[in-house]
């Protein structure tokens, strides 16, 4: 039998009237609006049409936007005094600083420089650390209140809706990134999965892919995850963004292989894709919320 498809595009326009009424109370009760600073050194184009979506979607709930470029030639200082600038501005309650950064400039140190309360993309290490030290859900969080990367959250997201079980289940996560893979496993780990995280080392990880209830892969190889790697009636989130021979984008699952094995998929367009914008205005709507309440 054919997979439920996890349809991420549905679920966002969802959320994002949710947040369109959360964004309206907020908004009426403290008087402010939530907004975000996008911060970029040079153009980028796939920055710059990012960007733009992000505009989009937060002016089209009344959410603020504010875009600070940079040229290509920008020094560490200059970066990183215009964060701190938007660190110490109370009408911005998120920064997001746009990657690649230009050619020299320390990546880690511009993170770093961010303000951990106006991190609502999740890579300054008190964020990543505090996820990583969090207790599991049920038991007294342990850390101070912290922001995930959007993407992950999102996948997350789709789980908890389609009302996938993950208390003891295996999951599977191929990639290690800092800002999918790792966040997507201690995630997982949290809602008491038993996680098993696989990378470009990894030995036969067909094999590993199989034993996954809960297979999730942020990897950017296109249709690497076969229809013989997944255990039949498995849940299967593909975060992968990458594009075929025809030009059309492709996750690193063979969806049209693997669907007639799953359980559960997410399509690539119109799965993951869609929930990371949206998670992000949740992110920046809760910083408002910490920093003016
Ligand atoms: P990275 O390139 O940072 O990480 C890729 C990971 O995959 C690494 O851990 C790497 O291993 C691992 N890997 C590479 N090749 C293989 C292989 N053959 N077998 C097993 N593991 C492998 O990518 P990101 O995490 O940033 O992104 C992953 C994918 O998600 C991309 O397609 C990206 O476009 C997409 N993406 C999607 C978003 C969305 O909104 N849906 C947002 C952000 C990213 P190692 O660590 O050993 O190098």
């Amino acid at each position: 039998m054919a997979a439920v498809i996890l349809d991420g595009r549905t679920l966002a326009k969802t959320m994002r009237t949710e947040l369109n009424q959360e964004v309206a109370a907020f908004k009426e009760k403290y008087g402010v609006t939530p907004t975000i600073a996008v911060v970029r050194a040079g153009e980028d184009p796939a920055s710059v049409s990012y960007a733009r979506a992000i505009e989009r979607s937060f002016t089209k709930r009344g959410m603020g936007f504010q875009l600070h470029t940079l040229p290509e030639t920008a020094s560490q200082e200059e970066i990183v005094a215009l964060v701190a600038r938007l660190n110490a501005d109370p009408e911005i309650h998120g920064i997001m600083v746009q990657e690649p950064l230009p050619k020299g400039i320390d990546e880690a140190a511009v993170k770093a420089a961010l303000s951990p309360d106006k991190d609502v993309d999740g890579v300054h290490p008190v964020n990543a650390g505090r996820l990583a030290q969090a207790a599991p859900v049920g038991r007294p969080a342990g850390v101070e209140p912290f922001f995930v990367p959007a993407t992950p959250a999102g996948g997350l997201e789709i789980l908890k809706r389609y009302d996938v079980e993950i208390s003891g289940k295996r999951a599977v996560v191929v990639g290690r990134s800092n800002i999918v893979g790792k966040p997507m496993a201690l995630l997982l780990l949290r809602e008491n999965a038993t996680v098993t995280i696989c990378h470009s080392r990894t030995k036969d990880l067909a094999a590993v892919c199989r034993e996954a209830d809960i297979l999730c892969a942020a990897v950017g190889r296109a249709k690497l995850i076969k229809a013989d790697w997944v255990k039949p009636g498995a849940v299967v989130i593909d975060f992968g963004v990458n594009f075929d021979e025809e030009g059309n984008m492709v996750g690193d699952v063979d969806f049209e292989a693997v669907k007639e094995v799953a359980g559960m998929i997410t399509p690539v367009p119109g799965g993951t894709g869609p929930m990371t914008n949206v998670m992000l205005m949740r992110n920046v709507l809760e910083a408002a919320r910490r920093q003016v309440g």
